[in-house]
């Protein structure tokens, strides 16, 4: 393990909401108050390589769903010395809209994605808008044609996109969902995605409401603490604490990005409701 590449891990935070605490638990949640939402892209480096995973939403859909729209994920990859244009792998965890709305903007790149959120995406369950408004069909038609241009690599089940970088399948939240494990210079950091959208999500073991299946969203979590070295190695996909736990790369990238390759502060006193009820 030893000899495995070290790559430099940063998040990118490009859109905001505004929501409660009841919006984010399946079944609601007995305190009231707000839980704002942050949007993310992740992007690894190691020397000349880069691999990026998700790849985020546009203003125009940020616009048509009432999501803040801060900066354009794939152009704010340039301030961290990244040329989109040049960028060769991407994860996509899963097609959700807010994870896969750029296709367009990273010419070279090969998209790595589980055959079964394509066949999800592109099968009898997507007629429910129950499940399908998580989506956008302009994205999933962009990765049929992706495909067709020979730029979409399948994986079925765990794999790897490169030394040091690798895929675990966690369907539930969406049917082929996968997370990402990158191994950089304080061991393997979990990029849970939407295995778990807050950390609080995985503390109290209490999913997103959004769900195609409960127990493979129940296991999702299992998977993230098996892989983990520790809680504090995994990083929920939505939280906002993110930006407070984790240090800026630089002073100008202060709100915009942070470093997840360096250890985090630990919560704030108070940072959680008191859960006996
Ligand atoms: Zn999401």
């Amino acid at each position: 393990m030893e000899d495995l590449p070290v790559w430099d891990l940063y998040a990118i935070r490009y859109a905001t909401r505004d929501a409660q605490r009841r919006n984010h638990f399946m079944g609601g949640d007995p305190h009231e108050g707000a839980m704002p939402m942050d949007y993310f892209v992740w992007v690894a480096v190691c020397g000349d390589r880069v691999v990026v995973i998700d790849i985020g939403f546009n203003a125009e859909v940020a616009a048509q769903r009432s999501r803040t729209w801060l900066r354009c994920p794939i152009d704010t990859l340039k301030n961290l010395g990244v040329d989109p244009a040049r960028v060769g792998d991407v994860v996509i965890t899963h097609l959700h809209y807010d994870h896969a709305g750029n296709f367009g903007l990273l010419p070279a790149a090969r998209f790595h994605l589980q055959e079964a959120e394509m066949q999800f995406a592109t099968g009898p369950y997507m007629r429910y808008s129950r499940l399908s408004h998580s989506f956008e069909v302009e994205d999933v038609c962009a990765v049929v044609r992706l495909n067709f241009a020979q730029r979409v690599q399948f994986h079925r089940g765990d794999g790897e996109v490169a030394p040091g970088i690798q895929l675990h399948e966690a369907g539930g939240h969406s049917a082929g969902l996968q997370f990402v494990r990158v191994h950089t210079r304080r061991g393997w950091v979990v990029l849970a995605s939407d295995v778990s959208h807050f950390y609080e999500n995985l503390l109290r073991l209490h999913p997103f409401p959004t769900a195609f299946h409960v127990g493979r969203m129940l296991e999702g979590f299992d998977k993230l603490c098996a892989v983990a070295p520790g809680n504090d190695h995994i990083v929920p996909g939505h939280d906002p604490l993110v930006m407070r736990l984790y240090p800026a790369p630089s002073p100008e990238l202060e709100g915009i990005a942070v470093r997840l390759d360096v250890a985090p502060q630990p919560f704030p006193p108070g940072t959680f409701p008191h859960s006996s009820h």
